[in-house]
């Protein structure tokens, strides 16, 4: 990218959007912002500049139990569960309405706070809503059952919501990922207290007030922003009824822990080390392509981030060849610049946690391809890495790296394909290029991975479930799994008497 363009970069948000940064973003509790409790505030900083921008409320115990205490309380007049569905379903679909026509500011809110370029985050805000609207329709759709119990009894299953419903989210699809959660669990006429991350909370903040514009009655979705005190505030709160988490396996494993005392439900959507299967049948230009959407999208800060990438031994040097001319066609830059294809990565300390990765791979002996893209010359930047010929047990060919940076390894047949896609500890998702149908089909049933894309990568759509195996974690998000992790089942037993 040119330097003139990079320093002369716009970074400034619309109007709209940056009067929202000119004001302490605060809680959403009960119908309206609330100041916290702590009377603490923490910078929102601006990852492509490193400058503050705003300030965040760091709400902690009390602001908790207000907002569970809210939600408790609206849940239990039946404000929103006794609504009937076509009433509930009717303020989701407005939602989703309000969602799309205030996309440019959202969109503005979430490359500000997050970073990523406009055009990315425009596609988060258009995903959100969709999502929205996927499951307003699941409003009027979640049925019960007719039990072909013994005959003297007539027997049904109904679905009826399960209480006060906690979403815990990360930054880097604040948005999309918050409705997975907020989305079913409204539908189904739970309440909500959800806790965006502290690096990037702004938009879940608007979702809330356009949830009140819409509707949806005060106390219903509630919105606690602040760090991992107010996350464990939630999570070990013995008045909530299902705990719905993404974010890295280990804080993963902690929730896991305080849901266990409280005996509260939880799934957990973690970490990934993806890989893509490379054959030497594949169209090599798609996969070069899909390959570089699945590492360099969201600076490779993405859950399904293709981080590994197996390619058949005897195409390796036109594979790597291809995909790093390609990436030297990418511009690093400020998520508000034009043409920007690479924004920054969230924080200093992600920075410096991938810098760590490159050099000690780097000096363990491993080929490190370092794209010369020039870097602006403030904020978190890092260019697009390649590295091969790592060394056995390097972390950065297993661990989670959650950065521009690809592990490169071959393979020379299926079998060991299959064996080094499924050598780590996670299993979220895998890709497979190849023109072979058959192969498709014997490699699907063997990956370790929620989900195969086949020929394409990273597609996200409402009606497609998405989760995890091993340490990425269990459950289903989207798709009617959703039903199964938003209500819960009665059944009712009548004894009919003798037959007349
Ligand atoms: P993180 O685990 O640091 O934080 C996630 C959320 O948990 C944040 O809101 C944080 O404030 C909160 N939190 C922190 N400690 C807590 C605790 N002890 N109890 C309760 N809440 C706590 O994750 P992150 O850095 O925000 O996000 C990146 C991670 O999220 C990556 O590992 C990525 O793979 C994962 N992720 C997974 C998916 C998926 O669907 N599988 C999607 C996106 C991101």
């Amino acid at each position: 990218m040119n330097a003139s363009l990079t320093a002369h970069a716009k970074t400034a948000a619309s109007t709209a959007a940056q009067a929202i940064f000119d004001y302490p973003v605060e809680s959403f509790i009960d119908g309206s912002t609330q100041q916290p409790r702590t009377r603490q505030y923490l910078n929102i900083i601006d990852p492509g500049t490193g400058e503050p921008v705003g300030l965040l409320a760091q709400s902690g115990g009390e602001d908790v139990d207000a907002a569970v205490q809210a939600a408790r309380t609206a849940f239990a007049d039946g404000r929103w569960s006794e609504l009937n569905p076509e009433d509930r379903e009717r303020i989701l679909f407005r939602l989703a309405d309000l969602i799309e026509r205030d996309a440019e500011i959202l969109t503005e809110i979430e490359a500000r706070d997050t970073g990523k370029p406009l055009a990315e985050a425009s596609l988060d805000i258009a995903e959100a809503a969709a999502v929205v609207r996927y499951f307003a329709g699941w409003c009027t759709k979640a049925a019960g059952t007719v039990v072909p119990a013994p005959r003297e009894y007539f027997a049904t299953t109904t679905r009826e919501p399960l209480g006060v419903c906690v979403a815990i989210t990360p930054w880097n699809y604040p948005l999309p990922i918050l409705t997975y959660k907020v989305a079913p669990a409204l539908a189904f006429g739970n309440t909500v207290v959800a806790k965006p991350s502290e690096l990037a909370s702004v938009s879940s903040v608007y979702l809330a007030v356009l949830a009140n514009e819409a509707g949806v009655p005060a106390g219903v979705l509630n919105v606690v922003t602040g760090g991992r005190a107010a996350g464990e505030a939630l999570t070990s709160s013995a008045d909530v009824d299902k705990i719905a988490f993404t974010g890295s396996t280990a804080t993963g494993k902690a929730v896991l822990r305080a849901a266990a005392e409280t005996l509260t439900p939880a799934t957990v959507e973690l970490g990934g080390k993806s890989a893509q299967l490379v054959f030497d049948d594949a169209d090599l230009a798609a996969a070069v392509d899909g390959v570089m959407a699945g590492i360099w999208t969201n600076a490779g800060q993405v859950c399904i981030a293709g981080s590994r990438v197996l390619v058949q031994e005897n195409i390796k040097d036109a594979f790597i060849t291809a995909l790093s001319e390609r990436t030297s066609n990418l511009a690093v830059g400020h998520g508000f610049s034009s043409g920007t294809n690479i924004g920054p990565v969230i924080s200093e300390a992600q920075l410096d946690k991938i810098s760590a990765f490159i050099q000690t791979a780097k000096e363990a002996g491993a080929t490190v391809t370092t794209s010369d893209l020039e870097l602006p010359d403030r904020g978190y930047f890092i260019a697009p890495t390649i590295i091969a010929d790592i060394p056995a047990g390097h972390p950065v060919a297993s661990e989670e790296v959650f950065g521009p940076v690809l592990a490169v390894d071959t393979f020379t047949d299926e079998k060991d394909a299959i064996k080094k896609a499924n050598s780590t500890p996670y299993g979220l998702a895998a890709g497979i290029w190849t023109r072979d149908i058959s192969r498709v089909h014997r490699l699907t049933r063997k990956l370790e991975a929620g989900t195969v894309w086949v020929n394409t990568y990273g597609v996200f759509h409402p009606t497609l479930p998405f989760g995890g195996m091993k340490a990425s974690g269990f459950g289903r998000e989207l798709g009617p799994q959703a039903v199964e992790h938003y209500t819960q089942t009665k059944t009712s037993v009548i004894q009919l008497g003798t037959s007349a």
